[in-house]
């Protein structure tokens, strides 16, 4: 088995994965604040986690997944610094939208359910809601306040960060730099600018408020995700992931309370994906930029070949998404089901269509071809091993799409590529063990003797007559191509 290589945001570098309990795996990714639709972006950062687990599953790991959703506690204004003011997003959708805070959160949620089954990331184990933990923040926040990193001021509760001596350690920012930039509010009550809420005290006549020690308020948004992910997962965690924004405050704060609370490491390995461009800026709806996957299915471009298109780039670099690279990615989806389908049709029955490669009896089935110079069993193990060690590289997903495109062109017999790509689907995810079979074609009479006179003149090495049965049974609209296996027809 070859080491699987991640890139940990804490320490910046790439290290060999290992968990806390052999064979397991405890991943925490923060998942959305419902209050509007999310776009293709924040699908990208969901994937990337998505990929994390599938990897880890091809390695044997098991996984355990929780994706948290805000719906409460996210405020609506953020400075340069990532420090939040202003009204709580939900509660500020709902009277925009005219609806009940509860409303708006279940219908955002709903909505983002469905677009990340679309892209066919796998369902997490647990989505706690922010606003079903209320006694597990309280605990927290009091565990914090009784260890002397947390104070009560005015009704709100604050973190304080000089009493945390880690504190920068994931972002790299220094309490000094962060002081510098903070603005000071008139209204400030905090003891040090760069200190944070954990639970703010409610505004006159405000909906959603829940009962404290410290007067009825609502929560911070940073304290949801470490008293959510240690009621599921534990005080320890293995991976948690997010986008590349998360960084500071939202990560650096959850190692503050996290590890504040309990004293133990928190996070083994910390993920961040790049974010999503459109016209080279950070996909946004302040920016104006925001596809969601509707807007791409309304030009024909199916979800799974967004997919694909996030899978042709690594998740730590940024990629800038256009409409041609879309439409490039939705044909050559479909060109990959018509492999797919092709090779199952060749097969035969041979091959069930279950993703995992155990399952297929034939896939041994030796024949007298040979792909690199190689017999198939072990051109078929050099293939598996070089995407093996892609995926296993830090999700270099870019490098095992190359080894899928190889095997495709190869001269594998097709119950052998056949297995080979659906064993990386599970990796891939585009739900290419769903291709049927392509129908057999029902050949003319003319047709049939057409290609028979040309299996004769190919035979002969009578290449001008065999070329000239080609186009002859091209303008019938009959596609002649010529493998290993012998020739191979499809219609236009
Ligand atoms: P939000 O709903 O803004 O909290 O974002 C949900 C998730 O999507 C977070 O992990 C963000 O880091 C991530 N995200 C936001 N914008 C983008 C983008 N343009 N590209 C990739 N990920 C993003
Ligand atoms: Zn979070």
């Amino acid at each position: 088995m070859t080491e699987i290589q991640f890139f940990n945001s804490l320490g910046r570098r790439k290290e060999a994965f290992t968990s806390l309990t052999p064979d397991q795996v405890r991943m925490y990714s923060c998942g959305p604040t419902v209050y509007r639709y999310i776009h293709i972006g924040n699908l990208r950062t969901y994937l990337m986690s998505d990929l994390i687990r599938r990897v880890l599953e091809y390695n044997g790991y098991q996984v355990t997944q929780i994706i948290n959703i805000t719906d409460v506690g996210h405020l609506a204004e953020e400075d340069a610094l990532g420090i939040e003011s202003g009204e709580d997003k939900v509660l500020a959708a709902a009277r925009q939208e005219r609806k009940s805070p509860q409303e708006i959160a279940e219908h955002y949620t709903q909505a983002f359910l469905e677009d990340i089954a679309a892209i066919n990331i796998q369902p997490a184990h647990r989505y706690p809601k922010a606003t079903q933990h209320i006694p597990q923040m309280l605990a927290l926040i009091q565990k914090l306040i009784d260890k002397g990193l947390a104070y009560a001021r005015g009704g709100s509760v604050f973190y304080d960060v000089s009493a945390f001596p880690d504190y920068g350690k994931l972002s790299g920012h220094t309490l000094d730099e962060l002081r510098a930039g903070y603005r000071i509010e008139v209204d400030e009550i905090k003891d040090d600018p760069a200190d944070f809420l954990l639970w703010r005290g409610a505004r006159p006549g405000q909906l959603a408020v829940w009962d404290s020690p410290w007067g009825p308020g609502f929560p911070g948004w940073h304290i949801e995700c470490s008293a959510m992910s240690m009621e599921y997962l534990g005080p320890q965690l293995d991976i948690h992931t997010g986008g590349e924004d998360l960084i500071f405050p939202h990560h650096e704060n959850e190692i503050a309370q996290s590890e504040g609370a309990t004293g133990l490491p928190f996070v083994r390995v910390w993920m961040h994906g790049a974010h999503l461009l459109a016209e080279g800026r950070k996909m946004a709806k302040s920016t104006g930029n925001v596809l969601r996957l509707k807007d791409l299915v309304a030009q024909g471009i199916e979800p799974l070949a967004y997919r694909l298109l996030c899978l042709g780039h690594q998740y730590r670099g940024h990629m800038n998404v256009t409409w041609e690279s879309l439409h490039a990615a939705q044909a050559r989806l479909e060109r990959l089901r018509r492999s797919v389908a092709e090779w199952r049709q060749a097969a035969g029955d041979n091959l069930s269509p279950s993703p995992t490669v155990e399952g297929q009896g034939k896939r041994s089935a030796v024949g007298s071809h040979t792909a690199h110079g190689m017999e198939p069993p072990a051109a078929r193990e050099a293939y598996a091993a070089a995407f093996r060690a892609a995926i296993n590289d830090d999700l270099a997903l870019p490098t095992a799409l190359t080894v899928v495109w190889d095997v495709e062109k190869s001269d594998l017999p097709p119950q052998d590529k056949l297995a080979l790509i659906l064993d990386f689907d599970r990796v891939l995810g585009l739900r290419l063990a769903e291709v049927p079979a392509a129908a057999p074609i029902e050949l003319t009479e003319e047709e049939r003797a057409l290609i028979e006179q040309r299996d004769a003149a190919r035979k002969a090495r009578d290449w001008a007559t065999s070329d000239r049965l080609r186009a002859e049974l091209a303008a019938r609209g009959l596609i002649i191509e010529d493998t290993p296996q012998g020739m191979r027809w499809r219609r236009r």
